[in-house]
């Protein structure tokens, strides 16, 4: 018992989801649609000149749109990760270009993906990582993202996070399942070589990121945004949440003393 006791009191990783939790989209305006068009122009551009000419790009877009919907629709009740590249090689398959002729991941280069205008670093976020990697505390991101994480990755470097995630970086698009399936916090725990005991997650999504973390056997705590309240429904309990992630230090210092180097 007292292994036991030892092992579940000894915390080796903290994990966080990256939109609203690491990445604060509150100031964030951009009207979407429009922003998208630029990336979707280059995809059909490309196809157009290297692949195949296809007929019409409104008939692309609107393709895209529709399958993106699907997938996302889907994924809510399969927990089946929707992917960007393969929406984008579908759409254009729908609207002429010879199947088999596109390479996922040519496509999403050309769509040439960067940090959108107005979503920002949360400003305590970089002082919190410091001391969990000061603390010998490994950390992970775990994202229900539809890109692959290399594009994420471009985001996260522009924000200056990328040094502070060297092992784990985890989307949803590379495992193939959306959280809160296991699966895809499984993938986070191997990568890190830990036991789920020995992590907790961080994430402001009550379903996704506490129910799915405290499923795979790991503490939840939730971070509450302002421009999210979230819908508690008593059948989520978190373990802890905060407002800010300048109290996860203290959450931890609770439930592990002894943590901080
Ligand atoms: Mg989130």
């Amino acid at each position: 018992m007292t292994d036991t006791l030892e092992t579940t009191q000894t915390l080796k990783a903290v994990l966080f989801d990256l939109d609203d939790t690491l990445l604060d989209w509150s100031d964030e305006q951009t009207d979407w649609l429009a922003y998208e068009q630029q990336f979707l122009q280059r995809v059909f551009d490309y196809i157009c000149q290297e692949v195949h000419p296809l007929p019409d790009m409104q008939a692309f877009i609107d393709e895209f749109h529709r399958l993106t919907r699907e997938g996302w629709s889907a994924g809510r009740s399969t927990f089946i990760a929707p992917h960007l590249g393969r929406i984008l090689v579908q759409a254009a398959e729908a609207s002429g270009a010879p199947t088999g002729c596109l390479d996922d991941r040519r496509c999403l280069e050309v769509y040439g993906w960067k940090a959108v205008p107005g979503c920002r670093l949360f400003p305590e976020v970089p002082a919190v990582l410091s001391l969990l990697r000061d603390s010998g505390i490994k950390v992970g991101i775990v994202t229900n993202a539809y890109q692959p994480m290399w594009m994420r990755d471009v985001e996260i470097e522009q924000h200056g996070l990328l040094e502070y995630f060297p092992d784990c970086r985890i989307s949803a698009a590379d495992v193939g399942y959306l959280k809160p399936h296991p699966a895809i916090f499984r993938a986070a725990l191997k990568v890190l070589d830990i036991q789920p005991e020995e992590a907790v997650f961080v994430g402001d999504n009550p379903t996704a990121d506490i129910a799915g973390a405290q499923a795979a056997g790991l503490r939840g705590i939730l971070r509450v945004t302002q421009s999210m309240q979230p819908m508690l429904s008593g059948l989520i309990v978190p373990d802890a949440a905060i407002n800010s992630l300048e109290e996860l230090p203290r959450i931890l210092d609770e439930w592990y003393p002894g943590w901080r180097v």
